[in-house]
């Protein structure tokens, strides 16, 4: 059986690295997407675009190990943060920022187009209160890293505020507006909302607590499932844990929430169709 995450953080610094994939892989899963966090957690300092460059080819370089040295299919996914555009922003000037992080995102659209990601990610808007300013050139970029997504037709993935459905449909707004494909377009952390997020086309990416993937599939079996793991010692249970995914998808599966069909379409069509990658078992 196939158990895909599809939002996923290592951090070889703070974290457990390798045995959180040993612990996703023991309890059943297969693939993982391995989402770069920030510069500053890989060591550098995230105030020039070279510096994202290098924090994202460490992070091909943390998804290469994953592969060799476990069982588990990773693919990497990388971008530039929308809290390093805040910071950068407030540290150096917005304009700066803005020309920073964009140079960055064309050095992630490269990785994409080599094949080393799968997807520009995580990028968006912050989760937290900013200037007008701040928000609306987060929301320029995000539409940039959509364009060059859309150029090297690859996925994105979004960080962005709490979301409802008014949200989706301004994100909606946006897919349009940039022209890319929506289902390319994968609402990291996002609610359960299956028929709203399938009505503007973009693509749901749901934090597997039992409770939203109660909702969710309640609407439909159009979603993915992720954990949003951190990979830090610091903050235990700050997010669900590595094993979340697969023990919530048998369980689902034994109660009859989920049908097989379901787990197939979820952790494997699903996947193929926003990332358009091969999804084997081994
Ligand atoms: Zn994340």
């Amino acid at each position: 059986m196939i158990i895909w995450d599809d939002h996923f953080h290592v951090d070889p610094y703070k974290g457990i690295f390798l045995e959180a994939v040993r612990q996703f892989h023991r309890a059943g899963g297969t693939h993982l997407v391995v989402v770069y966090k920030t510069a500053h957690d890989y060591g550098f300092s995230g105030l020039r675009a070279e510096d994202f460059m290098n924090a994202m080819d460490f992070h091909i370089g943390l998804v290469e190990k994953i592969n060799k040295e476990t069982p588990v299919k990773a693919y990497a996914v990388v971008g530039v943060h929308p809290a390093e555009f805040v910071y950068l922003a407030e540290q150096k000037g917005l304009e700066y920022a803005k020309n920073e992080v964009m140079k960055a995102l064309e050095y992630a659209q490269g990785l994409c187009m080599e094949g080393k990601a799968i997807a520009i990610g995580e990028i968006g808007r912050p989760h937290y209160e900013v200037s007008e300013e701040i928000w609306n050139a987060s929301i320029e970029l995000m539409k940039y890293g959509m364009s060059l997504a859309k150029e090297a037709d690859c996925a994105v993935q979004l960080h962005t505020e709490s979301f409802d459905e008014e949200k989706f449909r301004e994100l909606g707004k946006y897919v349009r507006e940039v022209g890319i494909k929506p289902y390319k377009v994968v609402k990291h952390f996002s609610p359960p909302l299956v028929k709203v997020a399938e009505e503007v086309g973009v693509f749901p990416s749901i934090i597997a607590s039992k409770k939203n993937i109660k909702e969710a599939i309640e609407q439909g079996n159009r979603f993915m499932m992720e954990t949003d793991y951190i990979d830090d010692k610091r903050r235990p249970g700050a997010v669900l844990g590595p094993k979340t995914v697969p023990k919530r998808t048998k369980a689902f599966l034994q109660n009859g929430l989920f049908t097989e069909e379901d787990v197939y379409k979820i952790h494997m069509e699903n996947p193929r169709k926003v990332y358009e990658v091969e999804v084997e078992e081994d």
